[in-house]
């Protein structure tokens, strides 16, 4: 980018890592070198957020960074892998320095909670942009695939769902309710609970594209289908006080997008185990279902009918 582009790499972005595991070498040559624990395996991911698709034009430069990481490092929570270390490729229009910092503060306060190091990246001009990639590592055979549920399997979430939608839908009409804007800025990525789960569930998926999309990929995934009681889905108190300003308030914990909740599925004589680990964890989590033989995805609504819940998620084509 500019001919100070090195100095922003240097004061922004390496000055900041944490050391991290496995870094053999990080920024600063062409390639970083890094290494994989005996008996481990390298869990990859790589996810763009965009200003105005993913995040709203006026989102803080610390939450731009925050949610960055915090999305990618919900992927990894999803495999029940540990967090290592991550790459970062932005685009900005300007080297604007109170961004940058405002940036960087809010990308690394993420990192070091997860002693993960920033290894290398891109810098370039151009609309406001990032691609962050994470790596993790998972015990050879032990990631959490979304192929493992099973007929009989309860299915269970994470925390609550619909606040960040709810978030931008209520940003339209006035000021947001301060807990449901931070948790479509500052998205909580369920690690620790993924690390937990590799013992319990039979398939997991991180919801970023509304619960009914993601339980979706695990049915086709797992070749098999569920039902889900409606009146179970786990709502904030931000979220019922919220409700009779929301046009559809259900339609957006099935639907709406960037919870980065947990969505998976396990063994239900697990419940109690589960249960006790999660208080621990101090994670919320609400068992919502169960899966099914036959295909498809069927709630059952507050009136006990059936309804049929395919094709409910957000699409970006
Ligand atoms: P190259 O041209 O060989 O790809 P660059 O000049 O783009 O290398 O980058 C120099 C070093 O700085 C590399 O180690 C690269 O990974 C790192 N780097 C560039 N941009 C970033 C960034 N935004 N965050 C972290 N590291 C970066
Ligand atoms: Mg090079």
């Amino acid at each position: 980018m500019a001919r100070n582009e090195f100095d922003i790499i240097e004061r922004y972005f390496a000055g900041q890592s944490p050391p991290g595991r496995g870094v053999v070498l990080g920024i600063g040559d062409d390639c970083a070198l890094l290494e994989v624990p005996a008996g481990m395996q390298l869990a990859v991911s790589v996810d763009t957020v965009l200003a105005g698709v993913h995040f709203p034009e006026d989102t803080a430069a610390a939450d731009v960074g925050y949610k960055g990481l915090a999305v990618n490092l919900s992927d990894l929570a999803a495999m029940g892998a540990e967090p290592a270390w991550f790459t970062l490729a932005l685009t900005l229009p300007a080297p604007d320095p109170d961004w940058l910092a405002g940036f960087s503060a809010g990308l690394f306060e993420l990192a070091a909670r997860y002693g993960m190091a920033l290894v290398g990246g891109d810098t370039t001009r151009g609309p406001l942009g990032l691609s962050i990639q994470v790596g993790g590592w998972v015990p050879a055979g032990q990631a959490l695939r979304r192929s493992g549920a099973r007929p009989g399997d309860a299915i269970y979430v994470t925390g609550s769902l619909g606040d960040a939608a709810a978030a931008l839908a209520l940003r339209e009409h006035g000021p947001v309710p301060p807990t449901l804007r931070a948790r479509l800025d500052r998205p909580t990525p369920r690690v620790r609970e993924g690390l937990a789960l590799r013992d319990f569930a039979t398939a997991c998926i991180d919801i970023s594209d509304g619960l009914a999309a993601d339980l979706g990929h695990i049915l086709v995934r797992s070749g098999c289908g569920a039902r889900i009681d409606l009146a179970r889905l786990p709502r904030s108190p931000a979220f019922i006080a919220a409700a009779p300003a929301l046009g559809r308030p259900d339609a957006l914990v099935l639907s709406g997008g960037d919870d980065y909740e947990l969505c998976f599925t396990a063994a239900p004589d697990c419940e109690p185990v589960l249960q006790e680990r999660f208080a621990v964890l101090g994670c919320p989590l609400t068992r919502i279902g169960m899966i099914e033989a036959e295909p498809g995805l069927r709630g059952l609504d507050a009136n006990g009918r059936t309804v049929d819940l395919d094709r409910a998620g957000y699409r970006h084509f």
